[in-house]
């Protein structure tokens, strides 16, 4: 299915008389980046260094009007490239010069600049576009911007940037942000970084947010609506802001329980894993129906399901543990997920420690005791789970229990040496699960292929559990069938269980 719109006559001729002979070796961008899962996200031929996205948004009838500009650098000769968005373009420009544009795919937006881009050359990109975000449905019926009573909310993995900024959208091409979105006075936006300040004119207010380090698209969030705002600084001076809808109900109290401990609990971490990269922390709680949580960078999205059986830090360590674990350290390509959701789970089995509420070996010992070797956990390899299984509970929790088996392979002073050095010697970066092995075969001076193709990468159950140094290995009945599953030998339910079962079942209604 392939629409193709012309701006204007006037645009397609100059695009005729403006290319030179020259141009000849020039070619158009990828589609995609070639992503294993995501074939079609991201595009080939040019990085982003800058997204400047303005907005003006009336939530009454969710009309987004918005004019992004990218600041993009050719890595070829290229003749028309593609940014990936959803919504309806009114024009282009590229280098201040109209472009021509056509849409194709699921969020495919071709243009065609009237002078071609050689490699190295920057670009200036600017879009206008307006649309309805909410009735705008791709990939067989999914939304990303979702309506509130009050305004609107966008936050998903792996897509939805499209819903509000054209771009190149996959986390291996990361950027730096300002947003800046009008709303009727009285109304509210949230965004990541900093607020860089605001200003009322004629019953409108604009918002400015900035974030100064990079980013990846998918974690570029916003929300739009009325809110309770906390501002703090953490004991370490870290800025925090955090947000809540006003209409939370019965889960206001237990989501300001939770969040508000978003600056001890960001301290906290830094203590596991080094400095915290960004410049600002923080949560918002908006008006959606919602148990899923997102580590969008800076400013975690908190679903107010999260909150319905009560507080739960577990999930604000996980989010939060995220900002070094996906979002300063990011992935490579969707298939090594293992690097954001199993660190993050494992982030929560050490809040667990430190909460005597189970140790990491006693969690550990319980999912691997807890589902039998017949069941279909055990199928899925968490170092490359397939784009089906990609949120699914074996990539957190057998993805968690071979970051316990590397702890006890390693020993714990190395095994804290690599998960601290990690985000400090990626910091911004990107990565693959194969990285993260030489990293740490590199720290602990020995080969590790055994344990990552063993946890990682083979399906089935392991044939003994994260075995502690010292420990003789798990009986038979842990490795056993459905019908051992509620025979003796089977550990007791770590305090923090739930909590924890509760964060993953979480993340799987993403997208
Ligand atoms: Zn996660």
């Amino acid at each position: 299915m392939r629409k193709r719109l012309i701006v204007s006559a006037a645009s397609a001729l100059s695009l005729f008389l403006a290319v030179p002979a020259s141009a000849a070796g020039f070619e158009p961008g990828a589609d995609g980046l070639g992503d294993p899962y995501y074939p079609t996200l991201g595009n080939g031929g040019y990085r982003v260094s800058h997204y400047d996205v303005r907005l003006k948004y009336q939530p009454a009838t969710d009309e987004l009007e918005g004019t992004t500009t990218i600041l993009a650098t050719a890595t070829q000769d290229l003749s028309r490239f593609n940014l990936d968005f959803a919504l309806k373009v009114s024009e282009v420009r590229v280098n201040g010069r109209l472009a021509a544009f056509a849409t194709s795919g699921d969020q495919e937006l071709e243009i065609t600049p009237a002078r071609p881009l050689p490699k190295g050359s920057r670009a200036t990109v600017v879009v206008r576009y307006k649309d309805v975000p909410s009735t705008v449905e791709r990939y067989g019926g999914y939304t990303a911007w979702r309506r509130t009573p009050d305004g609107a909310v966008v936050a998903g993995e792996p897509v939805a940037a499209g819903w509000w900024f054209p771009g190149n959208d996959h986390p291996s091409d990361k950027a730096t942000f300002d947003v800046s979105v009008l709303v009727p006075d009285g109304t509210q936006v949230i965004s990541n970084g900093v607020l860089a300040g605001t200003a009322s004119r004629a019953g409108w207010t604009r918002y400015d947010w900035r974030e100064d380090k990079p980013q990846a698209t998918y974690l570029a969030t916003l929300a739009i609506g009325r809110f309770d705002i906390t501002r703090d600084t953490t004991a370490g001076g870290l800025p925090v802001y955090n947000a809540y809808s006003k209409d939370l109900g019965e889960n206001a109290g237990a989501a300001r329980a939770s969040v508000e401990r978003t600056g001890e609990l960001v301290d906290w971490l830094s203590g596991y894993f080094g400095p915290y990269p960004f410049s600002s922390v923080g949560g918002f709680v908006p008006n959606v129906r919602s148990s899923g949580g997102l580590e969008t960078q800076t400013r975690v999205f908190y679903g107010p399901g999260l909150f319905a059986r009560g507080s739960n830090t577990s999930v604000v360590v996980h989010e939060l543990a995220h900002q070094w674990y996906g979002d300063s350290v990011s992935l490579s390509r969707w298939s090594d997920i293992w690097l954001n959701e199993g660190f993050a789970q494992y982030a929560q089995f050490l809040w667990s420690e430190h909460e005597n509420e189970g140790t990491a070996q006693e969690l550990a010992d319980y999912i691997y005791a807890y589902y039998p070797a017949d069941d279909p956990f055990w199928s899925v390899k968490p170092g490359d789970p397939g784009e089906e299984n990609q949120l699914s509970a074996a990539v957190y929790q057998r993805g968690a229990v071979a970051i316990q088996a590397l702890r006890n392979t390693v020993g714990d002073a190395t095994f804290f040496r690599i998960l601290k050095g990690w985000p400090t010697e990626r910091r911004y970066g990107n990565a693959t699960v194969a990285d993260f092995r030489a990293y740490a075969e590199r720290v602990a001076g020995r080969r590790l292929g055994d344990l990552f193709t063993t946890w990682l990468f083979t399906p089935g159950k392991p044939a003994t559990g994260p075995v502690p140094p010292g420990a003789p290995a798990a009986g038979p009945s842990a490795a056993g069938t459905t019908a051992d599953r509620n025979e003796g030998a089977r550990p007791a339910e770590p305090k923090s269980w739930r909590k924890i079962q509760e964060a993953t079942a979480v993340h799987a209604e993403r997208k």
